[in-house]
């Protein structure tokens, strides 16, 4: 079984509209945004047809960044870094859903993502990590050599669903000024030529 990590971004709703995973596991880990995308994962789910699982651990100790509402962390390359934030999100998502029989975990990297843990480098290795240990998880990012832009065109994601999108770092509602808004608003604009809207 397939599960995709599922954010109701645009990656992540292009791949599930793509690749109709069995499964699209939405996590709050205590991030601000955590209400906008839960809802909107929860929305597209229902109207896509896909099971949807979400799961609650509140780490939000443990966070920094603009996601978690606290100082940037030293390294970070951009205001919403989250350290080893993926890896945190593989391994609840596999704890959970590897003795129910998923064996493959799906991430929206893109080729435009800006931190590491979105990069060939680190996917490669986790993947490594995780398929050595009981159960054979594998990891795959099956956008990673796509931009955003390639990747809604790719996956003919429809425009009427992007208003169910949600892409914002720092609130529960579309704050439209952080950078997940911003590139939100750019990458509708560029695969669609029609207007952005709300993020
Ligand atoms: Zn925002």
């Amino acid at each position: 079984m397939k599960a995709l990590l599922f954010s109701g971004g645009l990656d992540s709703s292009a791949i599930a509209w793509w690749l109709k995973p069995d499964l699209c596991v939405t996590i709050d880990y205590g991030q601000h945004s955590a209400g906008g995308e839960m809802a909107a994962s929860t929305a597209l789910c229902e109207i896509i047809g896909l099971k949807h699982r979400a799961i609650k651990v509140d780490l939000s100790a443990l966070g920094s960044g603009s996601m978690a509402g606290k100082a940037v962390a030293a390294g970070a390359s951009a205001a919403e870094f989250w350290p080893y934030r993926n890896q945190m999100l593989v391994t609840i998502a596999a704890m959970k859903l590897m003795p129910e029989g998923v064996n493959e975990i799906m991430l929206g990297a893109v080729s435009t993502d800006r931190h590491a843990d979105g990069k060939s480098p680190f996917l490669r290795s986790l993947d490594r990590t995780m398929s050595v240990q009981e159960g054979g998880m594998r990891v795959t990012a099956p956008a990673r050599k796509m931009s955003t832009v390639t990747l809604l065109k790719n996956s003919a994601f429809p425009y009427s669903l992007i208003g169910l999108t949600f892409s914002c770092h720092v609130h529960e509602f579309a704050c439209g000024q952080c950078s997940g808004c911003t590139k939100h608003r750019e990458c509708v604009e560029h695969a669609y030529g029609r207007p952005g809207g709300r993020a």
